[in-house]
C-alpha cells in the first residue's frame, strides 16, 4: 500500500493540481496510481475496482486533461449506469476541472426533462456523462454529436450489463470515432465484460490492484451508521463513553484532519492534526506531544499515519470509511499491539454500506454494527466508572478526614445520602440526566437543557474556541466535556453551556480574562432551549 507517489509525479497541469490539492487528497489511491499514468499516455484501460477506491478520478483526471476548452465539441463521454453515478460523476469533474476555465460538464439522464439538456447541449459541453439510454436518445434526436468524442469511459460496466444496457452501450461505441480513447471500470470482470472490451477496446491493459494476503489482529471492530451532520456529535459521545485514553482518529482527507481537530478543541478535546501539508518539525512536535500523552487524541491521513509508531492506541476510529481495504487493516492495526485489547469504531455514511461490506467481504471479518450511542448511554458509561472509583477509593481507606467533614454536614439536618448525591451531581458538572433531557440519536439537533451566551469578546481580540474553554473551565470549574458549541464573531463569541450552570459561568467570570484579554462587559444570556433569542447586539 505505500506506494509514496504523490499526484505531482503524474504529468499532469497546474490547474489539476490545484484542483486535487483543494479536494484534499493526499497521494493518489492504488487504483490510481496503477492507472492514471497509464490513460494519460493515451493506452486503453480495463481497470478493475469498486466505487470508493477512487476510481472517478482515475478516469477524471486524465479526461479533465485531454479537454480542449477552445471548442464546443463534445470531447468525453462517460457512461454511468444510474443517474445517481452520473450526477455524482459530474461534480467530481466538476471539482477537478475547476481551475480550468471553459470546461463545461453535462449529466444527462432519464427523468430530466429533455429539453432542457436540449439547451445545455446547445451550449456545448466538452464533457458529457450520462445513462446508456438517454445519451443513445439525443444521439437519436441528433442534439448530441459523437464526432469530437476522443475519450470514452464505461463506469461501472458490470452494473450497465446487468441493467440491460449491453445493446446501446455496443450501439453508442460503434457511433463514436474509431480513434478514440476507451477506458472501462468494473468491480468485476465476467466474459461479457471482456466480450466487449475485446471488440471495443485497442490492445488494454488490464489492471487491478493486487493484494496481499491479510492478517488481521484480535481487535474489537465496530461499526456505526450515522449522517454526515451527525458525526462530530456521536464521536464526542463514544469518546466521553470509552473514555480512551489515546485515540487515533483517521480521515480520508487533509481538509477532513483540520476540519475535525478545530471541531474538537473547540469542544474542549486534546486533539491534534497531522497531515502530508504539515512542516516534519511540526509533525515531530505533535507526535511528541501525543506519546507523552500531553494529547489524547490525534487526527490524522493514512498518509501521515503511516510514519507514526505508537503503542497503547486504544481506539481507532474511522472518521470515514477508509478508501482501500489495505488502508482499513492499516489502520486498525495501530490499536491492540502487544496483546492489549483494542476497538476500531468506523463510521459508515448512508452511501457507504458497500465499502463496508466489501472490506468485510475480504478480510472475511464480521464488523459488528452498534446503535448509535444516545446521551443517556454516556450518562450510564461515565455513571459506572464513577461507582468503580468510588468503590476503589472506599477500599483504599484513609478517610477519616472527610468522613468528618461529612459528619459536620449532617449535623446540619441533612441525610448522608442527600450529601452523597449533591456531591456526586458536583462531581458530574452538575449535569444529571434530569438536568440535560435524555437525547436519544434521533434528537440530535438544536441543543436541549443548554444556555446560549454571549461572551463580549470575538475575532477582534483574537479569541480562539479553545481558549474560552480553557478560561469557563479553568475559573469556574464546569468541565471542559460540558461545554458545548462555540462559535467566534468579530466582536463577540457564543458558547453553549449546561442551563443550570450559566449562572456559575457569568458570575464566575466577571472580570476575569480570557486569552489575556480582560472581560469588561459581563457575559449575558441570549437564548434558552428551545428559544430563539439570537446573540444580536451587532
Ligand atoms: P470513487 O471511488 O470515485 O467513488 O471515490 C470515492 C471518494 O473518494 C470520493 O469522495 C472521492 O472524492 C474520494 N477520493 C478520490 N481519490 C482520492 C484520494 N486520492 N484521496 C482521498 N480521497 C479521494
Amino acid at each position: 500500500m505505500e506506494n509514496n507517489i504523490t499526484f505531482k509525479e503524474f504529468n499532469i497541469s497546474q490547474k489539476t493540481l490545484r484542483a486535487i490539492e483543494d479536494m484534499g487528497f493526499e497521494e493518489p489511491t492504488p487504483i490510481q496510481v496503477s492507472t492514471i499514468p497509464a490513460i494519460l499516455e493515451g493506452r486503453d484501460v480495463t481497470g478493475q475496482a469498486q466505487t470508493g477506491t477512487g476510481k472517478t478520478a482515475a478516469f477524471g483526471v486524465p479526461a479533465i486533461e485531454r479537454v480542449d476548452p477552445d471548442s464546443r465539441e463534445t470531447q468525453v463521454l462517460v457512461l454511468s449506469p444510474t443517474r445517481e453515478l452520473a450526477i455524482q460523476t459530474a461534480e467530481e469533474f466538476a471539482r477537478l476541472a475547476k481551475h480550468h476555465r471553459g470546461i463545461n460538464i453535462l449529466p444527462i439522464y432519464g427523468g430530466q426533462a429533455i429539453d432542457r439538456q436540449f439547451r445545455a447541449l446547445q451550449r456545448g459541453a466538452q464533457v458529457v456523462v450520462g445513462t446508456p439510454g438517454r445519451v443513445l436518445d439525443h444521439l437519436d434526436r441528433g442534439t448530441l454529436s459523437f464526432a469530437g468524442v476522443k475519450f470514452v469511459v464505461l463506469d461501472e460496466a458490470d452494473q450497465m450489463l446487468d441493467m440491460g444496457f449491453r445493446e446501446d452501450i455496443e450501439k453508442i461505441l460503434d457511433e463514436t470515432p474509431r480513434n478514440r480513447q476507451t477506458v472501462l471500470f468494473s468491480a468485476t470482470l465476467p466474459r461479457p465484460i471482456l466480450e466487449i472490451s475485446k471488440r471495443f477496446q485497442k490492445d488494454p491493459e488490464f489492471i487491478s490492484v493486487a493484494r496481499k494476503e491479510v492478517t488481521v489482529p484480535q481487535i474489537e471492530q465496530l461499526y456505526l451508521e450515522v449522517r454526515s451532520r451527525d458525526r462530530l456529535e456521536i464521536l464526542t459521545r463514544l469518546l466521553d463513553m470509552y473514555d480512551p485514553e489515546l485515540t487515533l482518529i483517521f480521515s480520508n482527507t487533509k481538509r477532513g484532519v483540520d476540519d475535525l481537530t478545530t471541531h474538537l478543541q473547540a469542544r474542549g478535546y486534546f486533539a491534534e492534526g497531522l497531515h502530508g501539508d504539515m512542516k516534519q518539525a511540526l509533525r515531530d512536535r505533535v507526535m511528541a506531544k501525543f506519546r507523552a500523552g500531553n494529547i489524547d487524541m490525534l487526527v490524522a491521513t493514512d498518509v501521515a499515519a503511516r510514519g507514526i509508531d505508537v503503542e497503547d492506541v486504544d481506539l481507532v476510529i474511522n472518521y470515514d470509511v477508509p478508501q482501500d481495504i489495505d488502508y482499513y487493516i492499516h489502520r486498525i492495526g495501530r490499536t491492540a499491539r502487544a496483546g492489549r485489547a483494542g476497538r476500531a469504531v468506523t463510521f459508515v455514511g448512508p452511501k457507504e454500506y458497500f465499502k463496508l461490506r466489501t472490506i468485510q467481504d475480504y478480510t472475511r471479518i464480521k464488523i459488528a454494527r452498534i446503535p448509535l450511542p444516545t446521551q443517556g448511554d454516556v450518562e450510564e458509561s461515565r455513571t459506572r466508572k464513577l461507582i468503580d472509583r468510588v468503590q476503589q477509593v472506599i477500599n483504599e481507606g484513609n478517610l477519616e478526614h472527610y468522613a468528618n467533614l461529612i459528619e459536620r454536614i449532617i449535623s446540619e439536618d441533612y441525610t448522608s445520602l442527600e450529601v452523597a448525591a449533591a456531591l456526586l451531581k458536583l462531581e458530574l458538572g452538575g449535569a444529571g440526566p434530569a438536568d440535560r433531557g435524555q437525547g436519544l440519536p434521533q434528537d440530535i439537533g438544536p441543543a436541549q437543557g443548554l444556555a446560549l451566551l454571549r461572551i463580549p469578546l470575538g475575532r477582534e481580540h483574537q479569541i480562539r474556541p479553545k481558549d474560552i474553554v480553557g478560561a469557563l473551565a479553568g475559573e469556574t470549574g464546569i468541565p471542559g466535556s460540558a461545554i458545548g458549541a462555540i462559535n467566534i464573531y468579530d466582536t463577540y463569541s457564543t458558547v453553549d453551556v449546561p442551563l443550570d450552570a450559566a449562572d456559575r459561568v457569568i458570575e464566575g467570570m466577571k472580570g476575569k480574562t480570557i486569552a489575556r484579554v480582560r472581560l469588561t462587559r459581563p457575559i449575558e444570556i441570549v437564548g434558552a432551549p428551545g428559544g430563539n433569542a439570537s446573540p444580536g447586539g451587532r
